[in-house]
């Protein structure tokens, strides 16, 4: 089956068509600017990539132009719409309504809708994407699958904040997690790489992107997460502060004059190695260069990074009662070689030897520690989109 994976934010739309019997991804590309001055990226697998301005109004233009350039006689991949068996679509927040992925009917968009409060600014994104696609592909069966879905396992004690308790009942405040779909993919694929039950392994996974987070997977299940009610808390992120102590809100507030709309503004735009670097960069490759270099705010920023990506792992190992894998995954995790020689030269306690040649390879799974290291560290490229369709298939297919 082919399986359209759409990705929907505020103002962009990313898909991808996976052929699910092979599992290659047949086209892909994004839409940006939806609304405004739009322009379209796509690229058929072995064809050229082309990025076009073109005018889309509305998501549900953008995704009609999507669907003409996965049809167009000369650049498509299929030859008409029928060939797409089904959609798969990532929805951010799915609360505690939704522990695993669903196909989406009137109930599932108005359960959906009902988490909108719990993000803001993706949720809604997400149901317009939905009910664009309905539109124009009303027959063809869709499936929601959540960021959130794959940390609902978590107990009580790792979900609960130190918050008068009515706030959860009220308000349903806890730790929900996100990056769940790729924390998932890569502890599973992890343990197919090494040839061991994932039933029977304890994994932390460290997805190191733009956002960054860690999981806690033991005997196949997420018993702990870094990101919070929302995805600012947690490790230090490009941008985005990750913890603090929440009193620092109202101090800047007060020495600044400034409200806290503005203060959160500060902590998830301006914040991170970005802020921590002096504001040299929020992008690993320029901080890599001037970690290299010498440069002061890089070190600081990618010596303070690193140092908190160790602390959640201790932590986790704790949380499980030790560790046998450690995966490295996402933008920076896949890529930079420096931030994962920094951290684990933290993890000693845990007999980790890196094999310094495996770590300097790039784009496969690999395990980057010697035969002898007590504790296994892997890479492991994500790959959210796959995990959706292949989601999408199990439920409809
Ligand atoms: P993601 O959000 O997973 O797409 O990750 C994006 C981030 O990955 C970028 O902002 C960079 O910080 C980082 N990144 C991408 N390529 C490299 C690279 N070759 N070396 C170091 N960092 C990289």
């Amino acid at each position: 089956m082919k399986v359209l994976v759409i990705n929907c934010g505020s103002s962009s739309l990313k898909f991808q068509l996976i052929d699910s019997e092979s599992e290659q991804c047949l086209a892909k590309g994004l839409c940006e600017r939806i609304g405004l001055d739009g322009s379209m990226t796509y690229a058929p697998e072995g064809g050229e990539k082309v990025k076009k301005a073109i005018d889309m109004p509305d998501h549900t233009e953008a995704i009609r132009l999507v669907l003409e350039a996965l049809t167009n006689p000369g650049t498509g991949v299929v030859k008409s719409l029928d060939e797409i068996g089904a959609v798969g679509h990532r929805v951010v927040h799915g609360g505690e309504k939704f522990a695993k992925s669903v196909v989406i009917s009137e109930e599932v968009l108005a359960a959906v809708e009902e988490c909108n409060d719990l993000a803001p600014l993706h949720n809604p994104a997400n149901l317009i994407g939905i009910n664009a696609c309905k539109e124009l592909m009303p027959d063809t069966p869709m499936v929601g699958v959540f960021d959130t879905a794959f940390h609902q396992t978590m107990p009580e004690e790792a979900y609960m904040y130190g918050l008068p308790y009515e706030y959860y009942q009220k308000y349903r405040i806890r730790r929900y997690g996100f990056h769940g779909t790729s924390h998932s993919y890569v502890s599973a694929r992890a343990a197919e790489v090494l040839g061991r039950s994932y039933e029977e392994l304890k994994i932390i996974v460290c997805h190191l992107g733009n956002g960054a987070s860690v999981s806690a997977v033991k005997n196949g299940k997420c018993v702990d997460t870094s990101m919070g009610l929302t995805p600012l808390e947690g490790l230090i992120m490009g941008t985005r502060s990750g913890d603090i102590d929440p009193a620092i809100i109202e101090f800047i507030a007060h020495k600044e004059g400034r409200s806290i709309d503005d203060i959160m503004a500060v902590l998830n735009k301006k914040s991170g190695v970005l802020g921590l670097s002096g504001n040299l960069s929020s992008d690993f490759r320029d901080l890599e260069d001037g970690y290299n270099r010498g440069d002061a705010g890089a070190a600081r920023a990618m010596k303070t990074y690193c140092y908190h990506v160790a602390k959640y792992i201790g932590a986790y190992t704790a949380a499980m009662n030790g560790v046998d894998v450690i995966c490295f995954t996402a933008g920076i995790g896949e890529n930079a070689p420096l931030v994962r020689n920094l951290v684990c030269g933290y993890l000693g306690y845990l007999g980790v030897e890196l094999d310094q040649d495996a770590n300097r390879k790039r784009g496969e799974d690999i395990v980057i520690t010697t035969p002898g290291s007590r504790t296994a560290v892997m890479v492991i490229p994500t790959n959210e989109e796959l995990a959706i369709a292949r989601e999408t298939v199990r439920l409809v297919g």
